[in-house]
């Protein structure tokens, strides 16, 4: 008999490492669990470029002892309890297994408290495959600390290719955590990197704030000057494609906002790359290839040689798209998605047309 079932902490070893693929992924699961536990402050804190060590500190509702042995468990979640409620989950997570994958792949603990009267938490170890082992009492205020040690340390090919190319996996995890920072007008993100005993500050936005002074923060406030907001109400017909399959539907439009901000559509006001182009549903940022291209395009019939520096939120009802489409969430299914894009053509084009040659008008 060749066939043979894989041993279960096997498994787990495997799928684990889909999950969390990159030191850029681990980072992001735990910014997404902060924000979904309805943090106003988070912290992110790397020890020698995350290579050590990685923590996000935040100041959500924390985690009651009841749920502590489920917190790693493979899909355990508290966001979602069957698929049904897909088509209306809110939260950024919903499948319940990157805290599982993480255990797998590295070492987990965390700090929580669920009240700051008194401001005590309590320390909880995890074991590989995700059992949770109950520390001593810590002072905390509300909020969760979650610290992942020696990321891929089970994954030895895969923690030698972080070790190589670490500055570049750092990169890549402050450029996510940038995308977060700049939609969530509500959280202050504090981020920095202690190397050979010196700590950089890497990112820090205000607590209140616009999408404008988190840009300002993040990157330059003198681009400010080159950006202006838009608010686009987008006529987006249902695809031909998808009335076909539904039997008897009628022909029907949906109304999209679309809000942020973009260079005005003019040299010098744009960027020699498009590195600074951040794409987001309902808030949870995505890599919309054909929706960046076309703002791209309508961007280079004014500017020829540059991109524009643009933030743009769709606003979409839940069951207009499907983010359960890649393990990390940045591919989203978008129903109707060509004649999206060719009503976010029409509306951007005319949204510059009167600013052409002059950029007076509604600049900030
Ligand atoms: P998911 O986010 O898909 O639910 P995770 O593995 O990321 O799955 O987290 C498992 C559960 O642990 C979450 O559903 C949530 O209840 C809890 N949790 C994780 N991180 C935090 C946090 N920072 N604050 C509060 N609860 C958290
Ligand atoms: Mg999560």
């Amino acid at each position: 008999m060749a066939i043979q079932a894989i041993d279960k902490s096997s498994v787990h070893r495997l799928t684990s490492g889909q999950v969390v693929i990159d030191l850029q992924s681990a980072v992001k699961e735990l910014v997404e669990n902060a924000l979904d536990a309805g943090a106003t402050k988070i912290e992110v804190r790397f020890r020698d470029y995350g290579l050590e060590a990685f923590e996000v500190l935040d100041n959500g509702k924390g985690i009651v002892k009841d749920d502590w042995p489920s917190i790693a468990l493979k899909h355990h979640t508290s966001k979602l309890a069957s698929f049904d409620e897909l088509a209306s989950v809110s939260t950024l997570g919903f499948r319940g297994e990157a805290l599982s994958s993480l255990c797998g792949v590295a070492t987990l603990s965390m700090i929580t408290s669920t009240s700051s009267k008194p401001p005590i938490g309590t320390s909880l170890t995890f074991a590989h495959s995700g059992e949770c082992v109950v520390g001593g009492k810590v002072a905390r205020e509300r909020g969760t600390t979650v610290k992942v040690e020696r990321l891929f340390d089970t994954l030895p090919v895969r923690r030698k290719e972080l070790v190589k190319n670490v500055k570049r996996e750092f990169g890549k995890a402050i450029e996510l955590i940038n995308s977060y920072a700049i939609i969530n007008t509500g959280v202050r993100f504090d981020v920095r990197n202690t190397a050979k005993g010196k700590t950089q500050t890497h990112l820090q936005t205000p607590t209140s704030s616009s999408i404008r002074s988190n840009y300002a923060s993040i990157f330059a406030a003198k681009d400010l000057a080159s950006l202006i907001d838009f608010d686009l109400t987008l006529e987006v017909p249902t695809d031909k494609s998808i009335l076909k399959r539904i039997e008897g539907a009628m022909e029907a439009t949906t109304l999209i906002k679309v809000k942020g901000m973009i260079s005005k559509p003019a040299a010098p006001h744009g960027r020699t790359t498009s590195n600074r182009q951040f794409f987001y549903v309902n808030g949870r940022p995505f890599s919309p290839s054909k929706i960046a291209k076309t703002v791209n395009e309508v961007y280079k019939s004014y500017n020829s040689n540059q991109f524009p520096i643009v933030v743009a939120d769709f606003q979409l009802a839940p069951d207009a798209y499907d983010v359960n489409v890649s393990p990390d969430k940045r591919t989203i299914f978008l129903h109707s998605e060509t004649n999206l894009i060719r009503a976010l053509k029409e509306q951007l084009a005319k949204f510059f047309e009167p600013q052409h040659g002059t950029f007076a008008m509604q600049a900030i």
